[in-house]
């Protein structure tokens, strides 16, 4: 189900995707009180110009969590932290991976596979396969139950994180690249074989792939993410993920995250 920005903390479990692209990625996931960002690849003032127009209450911000080292998920995070004076939590792997996070007040560290929780939510991280230090995704579960799993910047998803997704109501997943697109098109060599690696990005078929295992496991809400703006177009995205959808006459909503604009999806 999509709610308007304006929709608040009775709405349940929301998920605001604030930007997702190699040029910034953010979300914050969003409870009955507590609200956690997940990466911080935007400057801060736009972060938080972005967190007001979704009517996010910054007072709720608990702490940010990051996926990898890459500066497109973190270039924001020392001074988005500070200025909301909050924790900033990732592996061992990824805090020892960037210069960005060497100034960051609070860090935490994060432990993959492990429980952890931040006010009234209940998290875990799980392996994804990138060319990063130590990189994971992230499930969000709220006190009724309900599940948020995020799988980006990853060249395949793991039989584990697979297992994990599953299990989620809502789900962010990334769908980076068209193959024929990425193969013809004008990147040199080097980063083409870099992206289609296992541990590169996932191209909208394989995203295809998961999405027929996430209806099987009931998801509600299905956001693709980090779309290449080379590489790939939402057009082509929808048809590709609309044609899963539809070969298995599932009751389930799509929706594309942006560079620019705000993308919320909530059960
Ligand atoms: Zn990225
Ligand atoms: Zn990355």
């Amino acid at each position: 189900m999509t709610s308007s920005p304006h929709s608040h903390a009775d709405a349940g479990l929301r998920v605001a995707f604030l930007a997702s692209g190699s040029r910034g990625n953010t979300l914050a996931v969003c409870s009955a009180d507590d609200v956690v960002l997940v990466d911080a690849g935007l400057s801060a003032r736009e972060t938080r110009r972005r967190l007001a127009e979704a009517a996010i209450d910054e007072s709720r911000i608990r702490a940010i969590l990051l996926t990898h080292e890459h500066s497109d998920h973190v270039a924001g995070v020392r001074v988005l932290a500070k200025q909301l004076d909050v924790p900033v939590l990732a592996t061992e792997g990824t805090i020892n991976g960037s210069r960005h996070l060497a100034a960051v007040a609070v860090m935490e560290r994060v432990r993959p596979d492990c429980d952890f929780t931040i006010g009234g939510l209940r998290i875990r991280a799980f392996r994804t396969s990138h060319d990063a230090m130590e990189p994971v995704g992230y499930v969000f579960e709220d006190a009724r139950g309900v599940r948020f799993g995020l799988a980006s910047d990853t060249g395949h998803v793991p039989a584990e994180a697979l297992e994990v997704l599953e299990s989620c109501t809502i789900v962010g997943l990334e769908a980076n690249h068209d193959v024929g697109m990425l193969r013809t098109g004008s990147y040199p060599r080097f980063l083409k074989e870099r992206i289609l690696s296992r541990t590169g990005h996932l191209s909208n078929d394989d995203a295809a792939s998961v999405l027929e295992r996430l209806i099987a496991g009931g998801v509600s809400s299905v956001c693709a993410l980090h779309l290449s703006e080379q590489n790939n177009s939402p057009q082509i995205v929808r048809r590709t993920l609309g044609c899963c959808v539809d070969r298995l006459g599932a009751d389930i909503e799509v929706m594309i995250a942006s560079q620019h604009t705000t993308v919320i999806c909530s059960a």
